[in-house]
This record gives structure tokens, sequence and C-alpha cells, in this order.
């Protein structure tokens, strides 16, 4: 009862504060047989007539999920029917979905456990902070840039002195704001790393004494703190853009400097992948891309995403196979099976742009054609599908622990070639 009335008067307060509802806004998925529906599909992405949001691009191999606004359900309904779509309804209302992650989180509001709850940006910073003072001689706490706001984009270095200098391997997480697990599972990794204890214990040391870890838990922390009080499905940052009047946000996985511009991404200000004015447009990819371009020796580069169950390798912007595409399907089945092992989930591994949908401009990509980083991956974490963004905080330590044993398996193999 007293949980009921909290989250009461919760919900009431951040009402007050115009929280965005999506109130029976609807999920729906549809399945593109032919590559007329993928266009059709496309035209309804790049169209303002909707009010729609696409959690995943329109694709020949995976459903596109939609999230459409109630006033404009019955309509596209419709024109999907027509255009010969099975239109299936996955969530009747996706504010339930918000409410009951929202309930999880009041229920322990100054809890920092990330491994059972989701954390405020404020609450992720000082975990690592306080992570650093603990363990002073592994952990160097820096700010590589700062947001398109002022916040610092804090830079996490990991290093074992052993006396002999390592190669590097750079992370990068919460790049899209509503991607929340993909922060808990960057926390994972630095936590992992730097308490070594149980059955983590090898695994970590090894690891410690193969590379140097560079990592970017919260690469967009204005969009990340903007899901919490504001609207918890926003995916850009937070960018006043010159042009765009009112209408804020670059999707930072596609302002990278390869093919900006191209496929799979949008020249429209309003949607969600919206590419910026010009490659590193956004403060938060340029401070990255200088970060991880002024350490010495990187030999591989990771991306965290949600939702999908995916290992992506390169390419994203093009269908085309990559050079050493060979060597990164085998560590990346490796590490599927890893994970597999502990959850007995399913991760398809394969290039971005052969399996899900073609996307310029992104992260991963950069680092492996512009930088010649060899080993590129993107993960996109649990779930495969329902509840999409909003996983369940009681499922954020399995997401966790089958994500570090797929990631355990990468640095054995990458250390090993
Ligand atoms: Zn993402």
């Amino acid at each position: 009862m007293w949980r009921l009335l909290i989250l009461t008067a919760c919900l009431s307060g951040l009402a007050a504060a115009e929280r965005k509802s999506y109130r029976s806004y609807k999920l729906i998925s549809v399945q593109a047989l032919n590559e007329t529906q993928v266009k059709y599909l496309q035209s309804i992405h790049d169209s303002e007539n909707y009010e729609v949001d696409f959690f995943s691009d329109p694709s020949l191999i995976r459903t596109t999920d939609i999230l459409v606004a109630p006033w404009d359900y019955g309509r596209l309904n419709n024109v999907l029917r027509k255009a010969g779509f099975n239109v299936k309804v996955m969530v009747e209302d996706m504010q339930t979905l918000i409410d009951e992650e929202m309930m999880e989180m009041v229920a322990s509001p100054l809890n920092f456990d990330y491994r059972n709850n989701y954390l405020t940006l404020d609450q992720a910073y000082l975990l690592i902070d306080d992570l650093a003072s603990k363990y002073s001689d592994l952990i160097t706490v820096t700010t590589l840039g700062y947001s398109h706001q002022g916040r610092p984009l804090k830079q996490v270095k990991i290093s074992k002195n052993t006396g002999t200098s390592k190669p590097a391997i750079w992370i990068e997480a919460t790049t899209h704001a509503r991607e929340w697990v993909s922060l808990s599972v960057a926390l994972g990794i630095i936590h992992n790393l730097v308490n070594a204890h149980g059955n983590t214990e090898k695994a970590s040391l090894d690891m410690l004494a193969a590379f140097d870890w560079y990592i970017n838990p919260v690469h967009n922390p204005d969009g990340y703190v903007y899901t919490h009080t504001t609207d918890r499905l926003w995916r850009k940052n937070r960018q006043i853009i010159s042009g765009c009047g009112s209408i804020v946000g670059v999707d930072l996985n596609r302002n990278w400097d390869v093919n900006h511009g191209g496929t799979g991404s949008s020249a429209s200000c309003s949607s969600d992948t919206f590419h910026g004015g010009s490659p590193f447009s956004a403060p938060e990819t340029a401070a990255l891309k200088a970060a991880v371009e002024s350490t010495p020796n990187v030999k591989a580069f990771f991306s965290f995403h949600s939702y999908s169950q995916l290992i992506l390798l390169p390419y994203a912007y093009t269908t085309a196979t990559a050079p050493n595409y060979n060597v990164l399907k085998l560590m990346g089945d490796n590490a599927a099976n890893a994970l597999y092992e502990v959850s007995k989930r399913r991760f398809t591994v394969g290039s971005a742009a052969q399996i899900l949908y073609a996307a310029s401009g992104g992260a991963y990509d950069y680092f492996y054609v512009r930088r010649g980083i060899q080993y590129s991956f993107t993960y996109e974490l649990r779930p495969s599908g329902i509840p999409y963004f909003e996983l369940p905080a009681r499922e954020i330590a399995a997401a966790i622990d089958e994500t570090w044993a797929s990631f355990v398996s990468f640095a054995e193999q990458i250390a090993a070639v």
C-alpha cells in the first residue's frame, strides 16, 4: 500500500514537471517482405504525417517495431494493412511498461545497487568516483570533454602497472539515451575489472595483464538525464541546432565521419536518426574521437546499445563484406556461445548492414574504417523484443553477467591475435 502511495505521489510530481506521457501509445510490429515494403516503411519513418517512433529501422531481415501515438494508430494501421502488412500490436499501452519500471526505481531511490536498479547520471558518476577512490591503484577518472549542456563526459581508465606498455581497449555506452541497460553493463565491466573475485577473478586478472581499459560509460549525459526527468524514450543528445528551430538533438551514432549523411541516417531535424550538420558537429562525438585518437595502441573498440540481442560487426554503413569479416565473425560467435552458456540467450552475430539495416555515421565503423582498429564491435543487449528499452530492473544483473562472459571471451581472443 505504501509503495503504491509513494508511486502515486511520485508520478503526480513528475506529471507536474510535464513528463511526456505514453498513455495508450501502441507498439506495433510489422515484417517487410520485399524492397517495396521496406521503402514504404521508410517513407512513413521520414514522413511528418504520423507521430511515430521507430524502435528499429525498416529491414527485410527483422521486424520493424514502431511506437505510434493513440490519435494516429487507426490511420497508420489502415495504410499499413492496405500496403499488405500484417500488423501485430505488441504493447497496448507503453506507459504501463514505463510505470512498472519506475515503480521498481521509486522503491529504492537512494540505492546505488547498479545490478538491481537503474541509476541516475549523478548516482552513476558518484559510483564511478567511489570505485576510483577505493581502487586508486587501478582506476583513473578524468573528463574527456563536455556535453552540449556542459555535463562532463567521464573517462574511466583501468590499468594495472606491470612495468610494460599494453595495447588499449576502448568502450563507450549510453550513446542512445533511452538504452539504459547499456550503462548498467558498462558499470558491471568496470566493477568486474577492478574488483576481481570468485568466478570473475582469473578472467579479470588476465584482462588487466593483457590490456589497458578506457571506458566512457555515459556518452550522452544530457539525453540520459532527459530520459529520467522528461521523456523516457528520448534517444538523441539535447543539442540546439541552427536551422532546426525548437527541435533539438543529434543522433550521436550517425554523427561520425564515415559515410556521414548516407543510408540509414536522416537530414531532418525531427528524425531520431538526424545526423547533424556535419561530422562531429556534436561535442560528445568530437570529444570521444579526440580521446580515442590520443590513446596509444588501441586494439579494439566496443559500443554498447540495446535492444535486439545482437553482436554487430563492421560494416554498418554498407552491405559490403569487411576485409577481416571471417575473423570477426568467429570471435563474435565464440563470444555469443560464452554468453549462451550463462543465460541460454541467443545473440545473433553478423555485420550490421547484413543482419539488421544499413546505418551511416556510426562510431564503430568510424574506428574500423578511418582509424584501422581491426577489432570493432557493437552490442545490442537484451531483450530481443518486448519490453524493448524497458528491460525490467530485475533483469539487469543477468544482462551484466551474460554480457561479461561474452566480453571475457572477446578479450581472450583479441589478446591472442
Ligand atoms: Zn542504440
